[in-house]
């Protein structure tokens, strides 16, 4: 049975999100200072409303709601809250952190660690990616050895999301080299165990106020209880927290096409060249058109994704599908928005560059785009590409 809420009480989510959001997410300091910096205020103002433990359950210090419920919010935060960076960050924490040990945690692992990670008193950051391990995740060589009741961890980990602000972090890496996908291994390791140290943040070209940074393991001991899930398990773990993740963090940036696209006609029909309204223009007026309906396909590709996982079914497909479809839809937005305010369109101080840039992360974020053609091309039934390799 579905567990999809009616459309009025998603309307009514709407209501009440939008309202939450105008009240007190409106003016981040991006906005206010022109600061990159991480916004604590606002991460606790998201928590305080819910936000953040929503998806997680009830007993848990959650909210219980599903995923339709998750996308509407993300979508109304996306189109009234201007600091996308800030809803990244809850995405990363919610999706590669929290869900994946409320679904493959211990009873131990979910009390310890939900309720910080529900009511945002703990901040969840997420470390696959290696230097020489993007795309092809599961060669990477961080390694997880057993020595007696603990692990040993080793390795070096690049593009955490949340990794300079996180208290806790799910860690991926090799217990079997010799096994691949098959060897590795996900493990719970909290920011202060020694032998894990947290690089410097990293300059990204958007989502600059969610900070990324690097973590190294180096003979980092934890107890064997901070597995999660099973040894060799890591790849179910893994692929769990992308699908989900797939569907939610992309509907942030169905909410900013949406902002973008009302900003965009409010600027047609009022910006005036040759004595005429510049909307009136057949080619600005199609840079409108192609917004709209890139807004229109985008939108119900997430639902979709919403509604299967509601549903208790199986989203891999539609998520990639959704991830490609809506990240390279929200960068031609990003690009149509800038085109038809002109020179308006090129001043960082109308913040149309911010939308623009953070965007782009979104074709390389969660498996890049190509990546997402592969999959989709696989579950099509078609052969695959992946298989040997030079
Ligand atoms: C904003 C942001 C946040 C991120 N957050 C996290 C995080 O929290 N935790 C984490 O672990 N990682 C994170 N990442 C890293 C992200 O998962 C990787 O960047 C991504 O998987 C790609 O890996 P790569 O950057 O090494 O690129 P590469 O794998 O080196 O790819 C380079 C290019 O080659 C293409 N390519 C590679 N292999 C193939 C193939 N088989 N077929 C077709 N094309 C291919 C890619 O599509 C890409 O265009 C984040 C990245 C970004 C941008």
């Amino acid at each position: 049975m579905s567990n999809t809420p009616s459309n009025e009480a998603l309307r009514a989510l709407e209501g009440e999100i939008r309202a939450f959001a105008e009240a007190h997410l409106v003016e981040p300091p991006s906005v206010t200072r022109g600061s990159d910096e991480f916004w604590h205020d606002g991460w606790k103002r998201c928590a305080e409303a819910g936000v953040i433990g929503g998806p997680l359950p009830e007993e848990w210090g959650g909210g219980g709601r599903g995923l339709s419920s998750t996308i509407v919010t993300m979508e109304t935060l996306g189109s009234s809250c201007p600091d996308l960076g800030l809803l990244f960050s809850i995405n990363a924490h919610l999706w590669a952190v929290a869900i994946p040990i409320l679904t493959f945690g211990t009873e131990e692992q979910k009390r310890r660690w939900l309720p910080g990670l529900a009511d945002g008193s703990l901040i969840g950051g997420h470390g696959a990616t290696e230097p020489d391990a993007g795309s092809d995740i599961f060669s990477m060589t961080s390694t997880a050895r057993r020595d007696g009741e603990d692990w040993v961890l080793d390795g070096h980990k690049s593009f955490v999301a949340n990794g300079p602000i996180s208290d806790v972090f799910v860690v991926y890496a090799t217990t079997d080299p010799e096994r691949g996908e098959l060897g590795v291994t996900a493990f719970i390791v909290e920011r202060d165990r020694p032998g894990l140290s947290i690089g410097e943040p990293l300059e990204k070209v958007g989502l600059r106020t969610s900070p990324s940074g690097t973590i190294t393991l180096n003979d980092c001991r934890i107890p064997a209880g901070n597995i999660l899930g099973s040894e060799g398990g890591g790849a179910a773990c893994f692929n769990c927290s992308m699908e989900w993740e797939r569907g939610s963090i992309l509907a942030m940036h169905v909410g900013s096409m949406e902002r973008q696209l009302n900003d965009a006609i409010a600027h047609v029909r009022s910006r005036r060249q040759f004595g005429r309204a510049i909307g009136s223009f057949q080619s600005v007026a199609n840079r409108i058109v192609d917004m709209k309906v890139r807004l229109d396909t985008a939108r119900p590709l997430v639902r979709r994704i919403g509604e299967l996982k509601d549903a208790g079914r199986n989203a891999m497909l539609e998520s990639a599908i959704a991830k490609l479809h809506v990240s390279e839809a929200a960068v031609a937005s990003g690009l149509d928005a800038m085109q038809v305010h002109g020179s308006r369109g090129y001043l960082s101080e109308n913040r149309i560059d911010v939308e623009l840039r953070d965007s782009l992360g979104a074709r390389i974020y969660s498996g890049t785009n190509d990546m997402q053609r592969v999959m989709i091309a696989r579950l099509l039934g078609l052969p695959s590409s992946l298989v040997g390799g030079d």
